[in-house]
């Protein structure tokens, strides 16, 4: 397309990216989102996957932060409750957890209570725990209750040294389907959504951007009246290299390191574990036989590395992991890992521990305008947007107002109370379905699993079988609705079927991409 002009051009494919990209369009904005690599290629596929408030942000004083993402939870579950559902996490007490030196929460009681010694004592949790509850007006929620780990089932994988603990609510999101579903609700307001296509540079030209853009059809240029930066860890480059502004703005990448084990106790419920170090790590059930471990929090000095779980950071989780549960975790244990690092907001002079967790937004006025994103949360990515569409509006007064709380994503159009029935009917209409197939596709598609099964009466008609419940049917989906190009976009960020294929099995999947 020589010549396009567009309203808005987001740069990158993240969670932030996308979720800009959808709610512009919606409000009428003509949208051209690129992405370099595939869509949730970076951070957003590699975060601990939670909708939450943020237990331990209570203890740095972030109750702004904290208030708005447990809010934020529900209102996503509502529009997202195939990949998104609600989790009870157990906080066993450990009489070794310790405060994170140096919040606001422990210099006070350091303070005040000396005796303590930097514990986190069970009323101090308890305390957090009842703010946490009742900060974010709750509807769907459970909300704590104390637990006797003795009788209760959450007790029966801990080490019996932990005798009380709590459970609280949050909830899990597949955060890389999260992406995905809004990039395609998106294009369907009109976006256009380009993956594998990298902005390679932009100039201003008085109140036009004109773009650069290097796609699998080679080189193009498009007009745009503004530009969105949403390049997650790659926004301080962006700035240098390719808008050349002279904004001293940053990240700080911090990388967290995720390990995955088979399965290490029965129930649903996630742990909250803490350390003696005052860090927090999750243990929390993964894809039916699995159980995800995470995070560590570790600097990570080069941007073109690509964060990998190092040995040092496995060994950490599974240490940390072995002094909660009575089955010890071995170094051969871990099936996968996977890591993504946090782009926090440096202005330039604050000291890196100081950098936020929260985000932010600058524009660049000056001509056309220029929209940098920093930081952020899975759980605040449609606030995010809703606040960076309020920025842009005085440059475009013909777009609509706020829309996007409680409408569906592609396939969500159902109450979160009707997915057991949903899954039910689908192996109803679909009597060759396994439930643990039926359960994957509900949790995958929602409401349009029915349009990725289409007439098929038995599997043979979904065409060629690739193990693991993945048949040729889904991967079209994926590859003419979904924007996946090879085995990796399908296997490891569309679905998590790579978890339980074989190499030989995924190697299928690529060829059929390469074919
Ligand atoms: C370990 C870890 C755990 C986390 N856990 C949670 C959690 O449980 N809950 C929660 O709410 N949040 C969590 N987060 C935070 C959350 O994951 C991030 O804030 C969020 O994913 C950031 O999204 P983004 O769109 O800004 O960045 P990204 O997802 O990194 O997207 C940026 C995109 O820009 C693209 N790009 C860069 N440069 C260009 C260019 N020149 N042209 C085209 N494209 C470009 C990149 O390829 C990339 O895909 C976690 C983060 C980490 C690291």
């Amino acid at each position: 397309m020589p010549g396009t002009t567009v309203d808005l051009l987001v740069i990158g494919g993240g969670v932030n990216g996308a979720g800009i990209a959808r709610d512009a369009a919606g409000r009428g904005l003509s949208v051209c989102l690129a992405e370099k690599g595939d869509l949730a290629a970076a951070t957003s596929s590699g975060s601990t996957k939670l909708f939450h408030g943020g237990l331990r942000y209570l203890e740095y004083g972030k109750i702004r932060l904290v208030r708005e993402s447990l809010i934020e939870r529900e209102v996503l579950l509502r529009a997202m409750p195939h990949i998104s559902w609600p989790m009870r996490f157990v906080l066993p007490l450990h009489p070794e957890m310790r405060f994170e030196g140096g919040t606001p929460i422990s210099r006070i009681l350091g303070l005040t209570m000396p005796w303590l010694r930097g514990r986190r004592p069970g009323w101090v949790i308890r305390l957090g725990l009842f703010l946490y509850d009742h900060l974010g007006g709750r509807k769907i929620l459970p909300g704590t209750k104390s637990l006797d780990l003795r009788k209760d089932a959450a007790g029966a994988p801990l080490r019996p040294v932990m005798v009380r603990g709590f459970e609280y609510s949050d909830c899990w999101v597949d955060d890389a389907r999260l992406v995905v579903l809004n990039a395609r609700d998106a294009a369907a307001r009109g976006a256009d959504i380009r993956v594998g296509t990298e902005v390679t540079e932009a100039r201003r030209e008085g109140d036009h951007w004109r773009v650069r853009l290097q796609g699998p059809e080679g080189e193009e240029v498009v007009t745009a009246r503004a530009l969105v930066n949403a390049a997650g860890p790659w926004v301080g480059k962006v700035i240098r290299n390719v808008v050349h502004t002279q904004s001293r703005e940053g990240v700080t990448l911090v990388r967290g390191s995720h390990i995955i084990v088979p399965r290490l106790y029965d129930h649903d419920r996630a742990y909250f574990l803490q350390g003696s170090d005052g860090r927090i790590i999750f243990a929390i059930p993964y894809e039916e036989t699995f159980t995800l471990i995470g995070t560590t929090d570790a600097v990570h000095d080069d941007p073109t590395e690509p964060p990998r779980c190092t040995e040092e950071e496995r060994d950490y989780l599974i240490a940390f992991a072995n002094r909660y549960f009575a089955r010890e975790i071995r170094a051969e244990d871990v099936v996968w890992t996977y890591s993504g690092v946090r782009p926090l907001y440096d202005d330039g002079a604050s000291s890196a521990t100081a950098a936020t967790r929260d985000y932010v937004l600058t524009l660049e006025a000056g001509g056309a305008p220029l929209l940098n994103v920093f930081g952020g949360k899975i759980t605040t990515y449609r606030r995010l947007a809703e606040a960076a569409l309020a920025k842009l509006g005085p440059y475009f007064p013909q777009a609509g107002g706020a829309w996007t709380a409680g409408v569906a994503l592609p396939g969500g159009d159902f109450a979160l109370s009707a997915k057991t029935a949903l899954t039910e009917q689908l192996c109803e209409d679909y009597p060759f379905l396994t439930g643990g197939w039926a359960r994957r596709l509900v949790r995958s598609y929602g409401t349009e699993a029915r349009d990725v099964l289409g007439a098929a009466t038995c599997a043979d008609d979904l065409g060629q079988s690739f193990g693991a419940t993945l048949t040729e049917a889904e991967l079209r989906w994926m590859r003419d609705r979904e924007y996946a190009r090879s085995g990796e976009d399908a296997l490891w960020r569309r679905s998590k079927l790579g978890l339980h294929m074989s190499a030989d099995q995924r190697a299928a999947v690529a060829a059929w991409f390469a074919s």
